[in-house]
């Protein structure tokens, strides 16, 4: 717990990334879970990911810019991305997960509008090419502002997905109100940031309780639920849940991270479901990297013993 809490602090540092992102020790552990710098590397990955049935969603990775040039770079390079996607033949297969601080959602005064105008490029872009695109969901203080976002582009974009988190308080009633709308397409995590504990359980088993709770109601609804998590508990529950809702294999889909459980990725699409991998891709990568060594020891200690091996 300690040591979860020291990473997400170590994870919103700008002394720290700086710091990580000017070193090459940390490469062995960026290598096992970023896709690589470029969109190329990503556009490999996820056609490597296509030859075994698996989709994936690709993560130009970047957050909490801090200028409106910053969330235009990234903009443009989701176009990019989306293009590149779309001459590989990869649009049936792969979309892309975008994180609303990194198109401006956080720049203040003008931020929402800006947010809200690169996210629908983004959407116009994803609608041509054939293909969809998820909100990703962050820290606490960004969620009211990202489900707005979302609400203000579905009446274009019907297919745009959203993230609920569980540790939220509030996520049990976002997700009553996000399954009147049918069709919706909802991403259901734990949630990678670390609690309030006014706002959000702090035990794992609290998490864990409340992500069953959001799931079945879900699946228990006209909206299509992505199950995002590794935990092999909830996604025997999701499956027991889909069957007992009705869902055939393409009423819902599994999601999980690149360089996670790659033998369940395997299994869970061998069986005929719909598995879907989270594809990061970028040079700041620092942020998403210290979130998932706070999720799991073993990252960290993978991360600890790259660094002594140099
Ligand atoms: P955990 O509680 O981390 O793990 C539970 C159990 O699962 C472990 O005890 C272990 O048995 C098993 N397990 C977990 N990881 C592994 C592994 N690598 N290898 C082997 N076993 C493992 N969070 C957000 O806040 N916003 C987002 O937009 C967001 N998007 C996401 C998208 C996807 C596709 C996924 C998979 C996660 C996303 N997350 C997001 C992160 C998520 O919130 C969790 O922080 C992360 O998934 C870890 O939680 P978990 O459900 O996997 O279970």
């Amino acid at each position: 717990m300690v040591l979860r809490q020291t990473l997400l602090a170590a994870a919103r540092s700008d002394r720290l990334r700086a710091l990580a992102s000017g070193t090459r020790l940390t490469r062995g552990v960026v290598d096992r879970f970023v896709a690589g710098e470029h969109a190329e590397d990503a556009v490999r990955a996820a056609g490597e990911l296509a030859e075994k049935g698996i989709l994936s969603s690709i993560d130009h990775l970047g957050e909490d810019t801090e200028h409106p040039s910053q969330a235009e770079e990234i903009t443009k390079g989701y176009l990019h991305l989306l293009h590149r996607l779309s001459e590989a033949g990869l649009t049936d297969s792969a979309e892309v997960s975008v994180k609303p601080t990194a198109v401006g959602l956080a720049l203040g005064g003008e931020g929402p509008r800006l947010a809200a105008d690169n996210l629908a490029r983004i959407c116009a872009a994803a609608a041509e090419a054939g293909t969809t695109v998820t909100v990703d969901m962050e820290a606490e203080r960004h969620v009211a502002p990202t489900l707005r976002l979302v609400a203000s582009l579905r009446p274009e974009h019907p297919w745009l997905g959203c993230v609920l988190q569980a540790y939220l308080h509030r996520t049990e009633g976002d997700t009553a109100a996000v399954v009147s709308e049918p069709g919706a397409r909802v991403r259901l995590c734990k949630g990678a940031y670390a609690p309030d504990p006014v706002t959000g359980h702090t035990a794992r088993r609290d998490v864990d309780a409340a992500y069953v709770r959001s799931l079945r109601r879900l699946m228990d609804s006209e909206a299509y639920p992505m199950v995002a998590t590794h935990d092999p508990r909830l996604i025997d529950i999701a499956t027991t849940l889909a069957r007992r809702f009705g869902r055939t294999y393409d009423g819902f889909e599994y999601q999980m991270l690149y360089g996670a459980r790659p033998d369940e990725q395997r299994r869970l699409a061998d069986l005929g479901a719909r598995m879907r991998v989270y594809i990061p891709y970028g040079a700041d990568w620092y942020g998403y990297l210290v979130r998932r060594m706070a999720e799991r020891p073993a990252n960290a200690a993978f991360a600890a013993r790259s660094v002594l091996r140099r």
